[in-house]
């Protein structure tokens, strides 16, 4: 390969075919490299070498980094027990990532039924397979005062907006923002119980006791885990009903004034979100569904400010990469870093930038 440069002047379908073809490359090398991990680590050619072991040998000797050869070994070490794991890795139906963390749990019994199950599956997926193959008991809720830090609140406190700063379109010359992190998923303890670590504010653990108190007839224990299940249920409805009109008791639809507003009928937000399922309903050219369910906002298809709908047909729900993708698709990306330029020195002009990537959520 000759560098980005070359790349850059591939087609879309070119550019995705070659990285089709590199990543199957890859896959074949793997798994031929951890059959020679496997021979050499079984032959302990490594001692032979004058090394410790076999991780100081790929790490001194090959310079490969800790996790690496962590990695590669401990999946190499599997593949023997279990050679089947190599045409898997060969193929893509497993990562070494994935052999890793199953490892533990396969037997000679179970192992044919336990990867069958594993393949092409993500490691969230994995934890929830583990946590059936193997489940834990529920942890204890406890509240435990920790020790103070510094005062800068973690990425995971501070709201994320949806704002022009953070979504830039990717066409400029400045690289794209990061996406905003992503708080770690609960873990999986065993079938339908997870564990969740969370830390707190002095007033939200004052709000604890308050509700504990408050709750004591209902939730005797004051189980921390009972008053945080009530409060998400509380917050998810009021949410929903913020975002996306849904009530126990929706009101008819309001026939709209002759002016057009920006902000779209609660009926239609109501049908949208329960038709998308609350989830990015973008579409790729090879009809896979984008189904995320995070930063997910209203979008028009064909766009408000060019004369589009508050209709069901025209409102879907889109996340947050693809309503930039979309509005730089369809106004250019020449006018909406224009438009972000100018959306940045007011807050007013936020709304000219909501209208240009028609996100209109609020009523
Ligand atoms: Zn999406």
């Amino acid at each position: 390969m000759s560098g980005t440069c070359s790349l850059s002047s591939l087609s879309d379908e070119r550019l995705l075919e070659g990285f089709g073809t590199l990543v199957q490359q890859d896959r074949g090398r793997t798994a031929e490299l951890l059959g020679y991990i496997a021979e050499i680590d079984g032959r302990k050619l490594w001692a032979k070498q004058a090394h410790p072991s076999m991780f100081d040998f790929c790490v001194v000797r090959f310079h490969m980094s800790e996790s690496t050869a962590g990695k590669r070994i401990g999946a190499a070490r599997a593949a023997r027990r279990f050679p089947v794991l190599f045409d898997m890795v060969a193929r893509g139906d497993i990562h070494l990532s994935g052999i890793v963390r199953l490892k533990p749990y396969l037997t000679s019994d179970n192992h044919q039924r336990v990867l069958a199950e594993a393949t092409h599956k993500t490691m969230k997926e994995l934890d929830h397979l583990i946590a059936r193959l193997a489940p834990r008991p529920d942890v204890p809720s406890r509240v435990q005062i920790l020790p103070r830090r510094g005062t800068a609140a973690s990425p995971s406190s501070e709201p994320t907006l949806f704002t022009p700063e953070s979504s830039r379109p990717t066409s400029t010359a400045e690289p794209p923002p990061l996406p905003p992190p992503r708080a770690p998923d609960p873990t999986p303890l065993a079938p339908r119980r997870y564990k969740l670590v969370v830390t707190m504010s002095e007033e939200t653990n004052h709000t604890l006791e308050r509700l504990q108190g408050l709750l004591s007839h209902q939730i005797p224990d004051g189980d921390p885990a009972a008053i945080v299940a009530r409060g998400l249920d509380l917050l998810l409805s009021q949410t929903l009903k913020k975002k996306a009109a849904i009530t126990d008791n929706p009101r008819a639809s309001v026939p709209q004034s002759s002016g057009r507003s920006r902000s779209i009928p609660a009926h239609v937000r109501r049908e949208v979100h329960e038709r998308d399922g609350g989830r990015c309903a973008f579409v790729g050219a090879d009809g896979r569904r984008c189904n995320e369910t995070r930063g997910v906002e209203l979008a028009h298809l064909h766009p408000w400010a060019k004369g589009g709908e508050h209709s069901v047909d025209n409102v879907s729900l889109r996340c947050r990469a693809h309503n930039v993708y979309e509005a730089n698709r369809d106004y250019g990306p020449l006018f909406m870093a224009r438009k972000l330029e100018e959306a940045r020195s007011t807050r007013e002009e936020l709304a000219v930038y909501a209208t240009t990537v028609h996100v209109d959520c609020a009523a």
